[in-house]
């Protein structure tokens, strides 16, 4: 068995953000305090108790014309994850996968230090958050409760235009690119965002940058990462290695 997936077709997203509350409402996560900073998204970022977050990107076109992008972001449950070597690295059990759908989940063992990893560092789309006062990380666990009784994930059941489906992975994979075809008729930069990686199949229809910094994953980032959380990696050298790879000047 393949396991399950999402396809999220964003040429139907209306930002409404009834995936966003929703996933609130059944992680019982609770509201923050923001402000306005001059856009409709709301909060700004992802974060240990949003766990789930429309994004809101506006780009102008050579002839001066607006659109608006929206990137409803989550934890694409990938088929390799890379979080599940890194962070099992400091708390062990902190990661696991579940071998029936393929979900991965963070468990209330994924305890680390506070300050001691930033998400780029185990995660290639920068996804998961830490509680910054208990050290607990968190992303989406693709409702794993909700899923083991027949029942859709929150986000999916919530979504009243067609842009969140879940099912098993074949079926989801046959619906992405039969969407691919069509939407490619008008907008030829219509693409799938990795999705022989991930288990979070994104139909774009404009340039990965149009939506999120961290749409796609680069495939050297993935490498490094994977690499990085080798077993022939103790923990200093694998912060050594993925600073120096990647650029960061962060200290081991
Ligand atoms: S998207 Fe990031 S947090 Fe989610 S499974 Fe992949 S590496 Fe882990
Ligand atoms: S519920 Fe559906 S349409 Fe609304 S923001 Fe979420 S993905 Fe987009």
């Amino acid at each position: 068995m393949n396991g399950k997936s999402f396809f999220v077709d964003l040429t139907l997203c209306t930002a409404c953000r009834g995936c966003q509350v929703a996933c609130k409402q059944w992680k019982k996560l609770p509201a923050e305090k923001t402000r306005n900073m001059g856009s409709h998204q709301n909060p700004q970022d992802l974060s240990s108790k949003t766990i789930r977050l429309v994004r809101f990107n506006e780009t102008m076109d050579d002839k001066g014309k607006l659109s608006w992008n929206f990137f409803p972001e989550q934890c694409r449950h990938c088929i390799e994850p890379p979080c599940k070597y890194v962070v099992n690295m400091y708390a062990p059990g902190g990661v696991v996968q579940d071998p029936e759908t393929g979900a991965v989940e963070m468990t209330d063992k994924a305890i680390i230090k506070p300050g001691r990893l930033d998400s780029w560092e185990l995660c290639p789309y920068n996804v998961p958050r830490q509680d910054p006062e208990t050290g607990l990380w968190n992303k989406c666990d693709m409702c794993i409760d909700r899923v083991k009784i027949g029942m859709l994930p929150s986000c999916v059941q919530s979504c009243p235009t067609g842009t969140m489906n879940f099912g098993d992975r074949e079926d989801m994979l046959a619906l992405a690119n039969k969407r691919l075809a069509e939407v490619q008729k008008t907008k030829p930069k219509a693409f799938l965002a990795d999705p022989e990686d991930v288990r979070v199949i994104y139909l774009c229809e404009t340039d990965p940058e149009n939506y999120a910094e961290h749409l796609v994953a680069s495939v050297d980032q993935r490498k490094t990462v994977m690499t990085a959380s080798g077993p022939a990696q103790t923990k200093s050298s694998r912060r050594g290695f993925l600073s120096a790879a990647l650029g960061k000047n962060k200290k081991a």
